[in-house]
């Protein structure tokens, strides 16, 4: 029972690690979170030695997931070799982070199917190549995203297909959500976007209000909600997504530890650095629980649409998400 609410990739007793290999990426999206100079990304590129080291670390903290991202990690050299290394250090379940645009290549995903890839977590921005291609800014990215998927599928591998909301996309959820369906997700997690990197430098037409976005989320939650697709949200403050407060990764993850750095619980990191609460939280009865807003959208958007709750948490979360997030290490 504990599983089927709070898992969502497969088994919630793992831990993550994650790393991000390199900062390179095949694409140009404008709401990209990363965003930073040519000489840093070169600077920030993991060799293949200092990943294996960091594998090894994992496995001593206690990791046995990881997490593969970036930048775009397939086209970093010796990823394959990356992925073959973490099944035979005895991670139990990998996953690659990726726009999808190499993933097209059938060979290539069979290559890290046989390597031990067991997710594959490929962005959709929108459900048509007109505003999927915008969005990522490389023409021809919503056709080689069909056949990465199908190819994902035809090696019977996990699809988890998560969308960053933004003013591109956020009317079209409904539509996304159809695609979803089309495609065979096996997970999705819409995402507000994260106003920074480069999201912060196009904030004015990248970032659109909460309150905007939450109507047509609601439409797509109820198109996915008849369906098997497993969800959960993200970047969300507790109080926008009244009803579905479980479904937050606020509420949800835990355990993930960041390579290279001494994050060991990624969650409470982004917490502290990148959301921001007023007062107001303080007489909110899901403050304990909620990260609150990202902190660049309240510097620009204030904090008028977030409305404390007074319901007490057992009223809103099923006891076992209370006990795995207050209790369980
Ligand atoms: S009022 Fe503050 S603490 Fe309460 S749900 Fe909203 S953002 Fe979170």
């Amino acid at each position: 029972m504990l599983k089927a609410v709070v898992d969502r990739k497969g088994d919630e007793s793992l831990k993550t690690l994650t790393i991000n290999v390199h900062y390179q990426c095949n694409a140009k999206c404008i709401f990209c979170v990363v965003g930073i100079p040519d000489k840093v990304k070169e600077e920030k590129c993991l060799s293949l030695d200092a990943i294996y080291q960091e594998l090894q670390k994992g496995i001593e903290k206690g990791c046995d997931s990881l997490c593969l991202s970036g930048g775009e990690p397939t086209i970093y050299d010796g990823i394959i070799n990356v992925v073959s290394k973490a099944k035979q250090l005895g991670y139990k379940r990998i996953e690659i982070k990726t726009n999808g645009i190499k993933l097209s290549d059938k060979e290539l995903v069979k290559d890290f199917s046989e390597a031990g890839v067991d997710i594959f977590c490929i962005s959709v921005q929108g459900h048509n190549t007109k505003i999927h291609d915008n969005v990522v800014g490389v023409p021809g990215a919503f056709s080689h995203l069909l056949k990465a998927v199908e190819h994902v599928k035809n090696e019977n591998k996990i699809l988890y297909t998560p969308t960053c909301i933004q003013i591109a996309n956020y009317k079209y959820l409904p539509d996304i959500a159809e695609f979803y369906k089309t495609i065979n997700s096996d997970i999705i997690c819409p995402t507000f976007i994260e106003p920074s990197g480069s999201a912060n430098i196009n904030f004015a037409d990248v970032v659109p209000m909460y309150s905007q976005v939450i109507p047509y989320l609601y439409k797509a939650i109820e198109i996915i909600n008849e369906t098997n697709i497993k969800w959960n949200l993200h970047g969300f403050p507790l109080c926008m997504i009244k009803d579905y407060e479980s479904k937050s990764l606020d509420v949800v993850d835990k355990t993930d530890v960041l390579a290279g750095t001494d994050i060991d619980n990624y969650s409470d990191y982004e917490k502290v650095t990148y959301r921001k609460k007023e007062l107001k939280c303080n007489k909110c009865s899901l403050n304990i629980i909620c990260n609150g807003p990202w902190k660049s959208y309240v510097d620009k958007y204030g904090f008028n649409e977030f409305q404390i709750n007074v319901n007490s948490l057992t009223e809103i979360f099923p006891p076992q998400i209370l006990i795995r997030k207050f209790f369980v290490h």
